[in-house]
């Protein structure tokens, strides 16, 4: 696929439907769109710039705040008042970044009364989620610079492993930007879509492989493609392997290797961010020479490739390991991939690319920038959902069921979630009451038993049923959401004929494209939802179980062995520390084995109880 830079001198790009596609990465971020002439996906840039937005942000001591290649040269001069790759932390609590924290050279607050990560600067603090949105807001601004006209709405790439909170924090930094996210797309399918994979319905089936090497993060996808529906096999990787990590094993080779250095760079933020730095561009260097080397201060710097290749190497055969594990649990043979795509600026280490392919047996895809390819794919879903081209397919599943209100206020489920798009399924029910001559279909969403916890979407009725005796009549209510993501809900009753279907419209009348992403938003949002639901009801379940446990400890601590009190005491601090991590699926495993330690001793306690109760008693 050819890619060109946009001509910025046009005015003819069209002013109403701009969505833009962002790819928002841990050490570059970038927007494109589609070109309104080309119809080609492109990336936005200024003449004579680059369209990386280094993922940098410094504020000064007013708090003005720069982002990109301007903010970069303070990582050097004011370190703490800058911040690189704050998408490692999206969504993450201290606990789980704590041995990693040394890697910043900016406060990271341990604030145990808040368990998602703050960055102090000076006396502000910061959420990860606000400092994205700073980065969203300026390319939002240089978008809208470019394209003379204003920007809101966005499809946002993320990493296949970010679980929902991230993505939760992902969508919120977008809407903190101005922006109405459209969708949060998995970065390997968009450079799957980039290199035009799987964009259209009669495309034979294929199997593919995204190889993503990041700034910050490894990520390896087996997706499957079959009529344009991109099923996602497996995901693996690791979220601290990435270019960064090269640059830090340079600096420890370099540190390593020269005794003044070691004795000098100590707790030297301002040395340990030059070295970075030069690391980086030693790195580079080696992508297309063998050789580097350069000063600073007084120390000289060098590398060659050799050495180079052997420091990475331990890093990169840790990805080939994941890349093994991916193909196992996507339970396929290695021979079954058919295309390997390669992401991500780390994939220009010409080292990396050989062991990718060695790997795989396979040339690898790289004609495209692996820097451009997520943001270049990002665009075209975006061009998908503003409508504008018909031959793609919306790749997408339904994350909510959609059912009907049947008696009692259930819903009955006629399409589950995870259903691929396009979806059909139909039911039969009957009437309640003699003579019932009409059927009210409501229309709901939502994973609730119960449809007043659900969302509706429409309601009609289907009148002038033929007098029959309750449960004669044979309604069939069926459900189609098209390729756009629209569902037309029909009901027909069998044995007169009469039938009466609707789109599904919002109460107030909107435009169908609103419709469309009324259901797209609602879809995720009330997934969230879902989870938040699950995530309260399981810490509301440990927190009756700590006050328990705890009560129960205090009243029969003589009952207990000391390794009793010491295992219970344990578990406990674990459970707390799970309830702190908003993890349900930590909390739940934390209960059970908080529970497999107290049931022993509470079940001896009341067999106590119950025979202290009965001494003295003749049965
Ligand atoms: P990304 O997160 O995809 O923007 O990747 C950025 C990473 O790619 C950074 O660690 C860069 O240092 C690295 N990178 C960019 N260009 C090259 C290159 N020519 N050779 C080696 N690494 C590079």
């Amino acid at each position: 696929m050819a890619k060109i830079a946009i001509n910025i001198a046009t005015g003819s790009l069209q002013k109403d439907e701009i969505i833009v596609g962002i790819d928002l990465g841990t050490t570059n971020s970038l927007v494109a769109i589609i070109h309104p002439d080309t119809k080609l996906p492109v990336v936005l840039k200024e003449h004579n710039t680059s369209s990386l937005v280094p993922s940098v942000i410094y504020f000064d001591e007013h708090n003005n705040i720069i982002v990109g290649d301007e903010a970069i040269a303070y990582l050097e001069s004011d370190p703490e008042r800058t911040i690189f790759s704050a998408k490692r932390l999206m969504g993450k609590s201290y606990a789980e970044i704590k041995k990693n924290t040394s890697n910043f050279a900016y406060k990271i607050i341990d604030d145990n009364t808040d368990n998602l990560v703050k960055i102090q600067i000076g006396n502000n603090f910061y959420s990860p989620i606000e400092l994205s949105s700073f980065i969203l807001k300026e390319l939002k601004s240089r978008a809208e610079h470019i394209l003379k006209t204003p920007v809101n709405k966005a499809v946002i790439t993320v990493p296949a492993y970010f679980n929902d909170a991230q993505r939760q924090a992902t969508r919120d930094a977008g809407k903190l930007a101005g922006l109405d996210v459209l969708r949060i797309i998995n970065e390997p399918t968009a450079a799957s879509l980039a290199y035009g994979l799987g964009q259209h319905r009669n495309e034979t089936e294929k199997t593919i492989a995204v190889y993503d090497l990041g700034g910050g993060t490894f990520d390896i996808s087996i997706l499957k493609i079959a009529d344009g529906i991109f099923d996602v096999l497996s995901t693996n990787g690791d979220t601290y392997i990435g270019g960064d990590d090269f640059d830090n094993i340079i600096i420890e080779h370099w540190i390593n290797h020269n005794n003044s250095l070691k004795n000098q760079v100590g707790d030297n933020t301002n040395l340990r961010q030059l070295l970075r730095l030069k690391a980086e561009s030693a790195k580079k260097i080696l992508s297309t020479a063998d050789n580097f080397e350069d000063t600073i201060e007084h120390f000289s710097l060098q590398l060659t490739k050799a050495v180079f290749e052997s420091l990475i190497n331990p890093l990169v055969a840790k990805t080939i390991e994941c890349c093994k594990s991916a193909i196992k649990d996507a339970n396929i043979n290695i021979t079954e991939i058919d295309s390997i795509v390669l992401v991500g600026g780390s994939t220009r280490i010409p080292f990396v690319k050989e062991s990718v392919s060695a790997f795989f047996k396979k040339k690898v895809n790289d004609t495209l920038n692996p820097d451009e390819v997520v943001a270049l794919g990002a665009a075209i879903q975006a061009d998908i959902l503003a409508g504008n081209n018909k031959d793609f397919l919306l790749l997408d599943i339904t994350p909510l069921s959609l059912g009907i209100e049947t008696a009692g206020g259930l819903m009955d489920v006629l399409i589950p979630r995870n259903s691929k798009i396009p979806a059909k399924s139909s039911r039969q029910y009957t009437t309640q009451v003699d003579g019932q001559s009409g059927m009210r279909v409501s229309v709901f969403q939502g994973e609730r038993d119960m449809v007043k916890d659900n969302r509706k979407l429409a309601e009609f009725s289907l009148k002038n049923i033929p007098g029959m005796p309750a449960g004669l009549p044979k309604i069939e209510v069926g459900f189609l959401i098209n390729a756009d993501g629209i569902l037309t809900v029909s009901a027909k009753e069998l044995r007169s004929g009469v039938e009466q279907s609707i789109e599904v419209k919002p109460q107030s009348g909107i435009s169908d494209q609103e419709v469309e992403k009324m259901l797209l938003d609602s879809i995720t949002n009330a997934k969230e939802d879902i989870q938040l639901r699950a995530l309260t009801e399981a810490k509301t379940e440990a927190e009756q179980l700590l006050k328990t446990t705890e009560n129960f400890l205090l009243k029969n601590n003589g009952f207990l062995t000391q390794e009793e009190i010491l295992n219970s005491a344990s578990a406990i601090q674990s459970l707390q520390l799970a309830i702190t991590m908003s993890d349900k699926n930590l909390i739940q495993q934390k209960i059970e084995e908080l529970n497999n330690i107290s049931r022993p001793y509470a079940e001896r306690v009341m067999d106590e109880a119950i025979s202290k109760a009965m001494s003295g008693r003749k049965i």
